[in-house]
């Protein structure tokens, strides 16, 4: 729980919890259609991908303002902060927002008014990573980009989320062309539902330099080579595979595998308010259901680090990298 920790998979929008979602809906007038935070505490218990998301998208009616994206900032960083992390690579999907009107300097200055104050009020090191909703199409993400342009200090790389399959990362081609013209650097989901074949492109195609999930991967050996030969970052998130049914049961998680094959694995939180636990909640239940010792969970943490992209502050990296190295389990 309290190993030092970078979190790298995160969307914030995912960071919801009930109770804050009641108080924006209060707040800018938004009716829900739940009566009480435990009627909606219910709802956060779903089983399958699609009530999942419905949820999700039904809820961000409630994040209007700059100060709704802040206060969503400052309630995740309070949280992660608590559960060991120390720099946290943080997801926003604009498309998610401009699309029910919310103008998209409105989400980025909110969520980066907090982001500049998350080392003084978190003790958390931060950087923003804008994705781009792979079901819809690539000139919106092009558009996005684009409308992002006024905004870009604040932005550190793009991603690609949202519903996989029938949606490979070739699609997205020039849009991720067009961010690295423009200095940003690249990640992308794949190999969560989708097939080995995608996380092959995610790094032929795009030029991804860190794969979130790739869970995929173990389905294709020689990928597993290259991925291990390359050091390529996978970020991983158990508790999310439980509840999407990625894996039956966090017992049955390759994640030990994963880590004996010499893949470079992290653990991460996903959408923490929905799928039951924060990075420290993960770390303590993969330590649980699969028997991991103090020098697999160490390694973890250390992996986070080295895949953070800490490149233009490496003294920061060694700092965090020493902490973990100095860390006693009890
Ligand atoms: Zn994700």
């Amino acid at each position: 729980m309290h190993l030092p920790k970078a979190e790298l998979h995160l969307h914030i929008e995912g960071t919801l919890e009930p109770e804050l979602a009641f108080a924006l809906a209060e707040r800018n007038g938004v009716a829900l259609p739940y009566a009480t935070t435990d009627e909606l505490r219910a709802a956060y218990r779903f089983d399958d991908l699609q009530s999942f998301l419905d949820l999700y998208y039904a809820l961000m009616a409630v994040l209007r303002t700059e100060e709704d994206f802040a206060e969503l900032v400052d309630a995740y960083l309070a949280r992660a902060a608590a559960q060991g992390v120390r720099h946290a690579e943080i997801f926003f999907d604009p498309q998610a927002h401009t699309a029910r009107g919310v103008p998209i300097g409105t989400v980025i200055e909110g969520l980066g008014r907090a982001l500049e104050r998350s080392e003084e009020t978190h003790g958390v090191s931060t950087q923003l990573i804008m994705c781009f909703l792979r079901d819809l199409s690539a000139e919106s993400a092009l558009g996005t980009l684009d409308a992002a342009k006024p905004y870009l200090h604040r932005i550190s790389a793009i991603g690609l989320d949202s519903a996989e399959v029938g949606h490979p990362p070739a699609k997205f081609r020039e849009v991720y062309e067009a961010a690295t013209a423009l200095g940003l650097r690249k990640v992308a989901h794949a190999g969560e539902e989708g097939p080995p074949e995608y996380i092959r492109e995610a790094l032929d195609v795009l030029g991804v330099e860190r794969v979130d999930h790739g869970l995929r991967c173990l389905e294709d050996p020689e990928l597993v080579e290259r991925l291990v030969a390359d050091r390529v970052p996978l970020t991983l998130c158990p508790l999310s595979n439980v509840r999407l049914r990625t894996v039956d049961t966090l017992a049955d998680h390759p994640l030990p595998a994963m880590l004996a094959a010499g893949l470079h694995c992290t653990v991460n939180s996903d959408d923490p308010a929905y799928f039951g636990g924060y990075a420290g909640d993960n770390f303590d239940a993969v330590r649980d259901a699969l028997a991991l010792d103090p020098e697999q969970l160490r390694t973890l943490a250390r992996n986070s680090f080295e895949a953070a992209f800490l490149d233009h502050d490496e003294e920061r990296r060694a700092r965090y990298l020493s902490e973990v190295e100095a860390y006693a389990f009890d």
